[in-house]
């Protein structure tokens, strides 16, 4: 049910407005000078304040503007509903980020009708913010790393590494894994993992450039599309990210956790691929995959 406010210190006024919204679907609370307005709003956060300029004890102006200085209710509507007529007042309150100025006396039910229409119009804002919200949450993003999720590398970042192939732009793949991992886990607990997870890939986030691409690819494995990079370029990037890896500390109170982790690179135009992504990625796996064979902590980037 929308909560609104009615800010007002002319009693008959009040009662008369809540009389003739009684068939509405909402609640209405009523203020009378400034304490109570701010004690309401507060309490309540109202979905729309209907507020008296000529209030006794303070401007209804400031009492405008404190409520749109305020984060947590700048949001909220206000309709300014004053027996001033003045144009200047008005053109105040609306620059001071009243959504309608409405001119006493007025028949309730026109006062319904606007307020109707500015609730439905918020509704349908709201509806919308939720939906991005619940759009971007299953969207492109790895929640815990805030790395680029395997859909975003579906959606945008396969094309954009076969374009690069395709117009003989190099452009290098690196798959890193962390090494045992689930010792990391099973000796610490899962949210120290999910610590250090985060925290290699604000390392690696740290060691690309603007341009490359960090994916969380699995559990614990990352992809970085290096684009206009060739092998050499791969492998140095590579090698820093191991060595940075193996030097840092990971702290965990006082515990110290070692970690290192393992790469494969494909890259072209080096390895003899097609245009296809997947061959590419691929590749860089089957490396990752000698890497961890050969022994753990390094990366390979080329057919041993
Ligand atoms: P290897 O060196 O061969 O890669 O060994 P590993 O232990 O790293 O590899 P394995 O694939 O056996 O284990 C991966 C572990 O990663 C197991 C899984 O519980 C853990 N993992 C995957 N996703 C998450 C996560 O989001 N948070 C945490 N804390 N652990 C995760
Ligand atoms: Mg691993
Ligand atoms: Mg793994």
């Amino acid at each position: 049910m929308p909560r609104l406010l009615i800010v007002d210190n002319d009693k008959t006024q009040l009662r008369m407005m809540q009389d003739g919204l009684a068939s509405e679907n909402m609640e209405v609370v009523c203020a009378r000078n400034a304490r109570e307005t701010f004690e309401a709003i507060y309490r309540l956060i109202p979905n729309l304040i209907i507020l008296d300029v000529g209030l006794p004890d303070v401007d209804g102006f400031d009492i405008l503007r404190s409520i749109r200085v305020e984060p947590r209710y700048d949001a909220v509507p206000v309709i300014i509903f004053s027996a001033d007529h003045n144009s200047e007042s008005k053109i105040k309150a609306l620059d001071l980020g009243a959504i309608e100025y409405l001119e006493k006396p007025l028949d309730i039910k026109e006062i319904s009708a606007h307020i109707r229409a500015i609730l439905r119009f918020n509704l349908k804002q709201d509806k919308t913010f939720a939906e991005y919200k619940r759009l971007s949450e299953l969207s492109l993003i790895d929640p815990l790393t805030g790395a680029y999720n395997r859909r975003a590398l579906d959606t945008f970042l396969k094309s954009r590494l076969s374009e690069s192939s395709r117009h003989g732009i190099p452009v290098s793949c690196a798959m890193f894994d962390i090494d045992h991992f689930k010792n990391v886990n099973d000796s610490h607990g899962h949210h120290v993992g999910d610590v250090v997870l985060k925290d290699i890939s604000d390392l690696l986030k740290g060691l690309c450039r603007q341009e490359d691409a960090l994916i969380r690819y699995g559990g614990e494995e990352y992809l970085v599309i290096l684009f206009h990079t060739p092998r050499d370029g791969a492998k140095i990037f590579g090698e820093r990210v191991r060595e940075s890896v193996t030097e840092r500390k990971f702290t965990f109170g006082e515990r110290e956790i070692a970690i290192t982790v393992s790469g494969g690179i494909a890259s072209r135009p080096e390895d003899k691929l097609t245009d296809d992504p997947e061959a590419m990625i691929k590749l860089a796996d089957q490396r990752l995959y000698l890497a961890k064979r050969n022994g753990r902590n390094q990366v390979i980037s080329i057919d041993t």
